[in-house]
């Protein structure tokens, strides 16, 4: 779908949800897509993006910020090595995807020899998939303590809801989250679900296929 399309659909369903939609941020999800895709839509003027990886984000996004602009912002949303946390907090204005106590303490650390912190959003596996990275909901009042204590100030929350499941109540049980624990930021919707995430509060959704087209496979290893 056309960028235009896209910006078209977040304006319909912010109108539905009487909301503002200078409140919401889309983010597009660039990861494995072929550059002349990404080139096409930097080329339009788009600011934001996101990433899972970052040994390909540590190739492309340094030459595009300097052809594209100092005003580009890349965001992590994929599950994070601690060994690759130095790495990322220089090339991400944003970690959508702090999932795990040692990766706080990692971030802190950072944080502290910087001088600097990307913005963080926690990751919640509002579905308790034993398979699927985050802070269980029940954990999570405690986690940000901890984040708190180490003096990491995260500003939202993140979810992928569970596969084949309907979305609508992981998104409202992180919004309900994120109001108790006085967090601003909610990154939630897709593709397919990012209307029903605007209409629950969403500030950051996180679109790539309807954007630039189907993935390519990631290459092994
Ligand atoms: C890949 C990815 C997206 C984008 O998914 P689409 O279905 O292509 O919109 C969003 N969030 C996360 C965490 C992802 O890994």
């Amino acid at each position: 779908m056309p960028l235009p399309e896209i910006t078209a659909a977040i304006r319909d369903a912010a109108a539905k949800a009487g909301r503002d939609v200078g409140g919401i941020t889309l983010i597009a999800v660039s990861k494995l897509q072929p550059m002349d895709r990404l080139r096409a839509v930097l080329g339009q003027g788009h600011l934001q993006y996101g990433e899972n990886y970052v040994q390909e984000s540590a190739a492309k996004w340094p030459d595009l910020r300097r052809e594209f602009g100092a005003d580009i912002r890349v965001a992590m949303i994929g599950p994070l090595q601690t060994n690759k946390a130095k790495q990322a907090v220089e090339l991400f204005d944003a970690i959508h995807s702090l999932d795990r106590p040692s990766l706080a303490q990692k971030l802190a650390s950072l944080a502290q020899a910087r001088g600097q912190c990307p913005d963080l959003f926690v990751q919640v596996n509002t579905g308790a998939e034993p398979q699927k990275a985050g802070i269980l909901p029940d954990d999570l009042n405690g986690f940000l303590a901890d984040c708190r204590g180490m003096d990491l100030a995260p500003i939202g929350l993140m979810c992928i809801p569970p596969d084949g499941e309907n979305p609508a109540p992981h998104f409202k049980m992180l919004g309900d989250m994120a109001a108790r624990n006085g967090l601003a930021g909610l990154s939630m919707g897709m593709s397919s679900d990012f209307d029903v995430a605007i209409a629950l509060g969403a500030t950051h959704i996180r679109v790539g296929s309807a954007i630039f087209g189907a993935r390519p496979a990631k290459d092994a290893g």
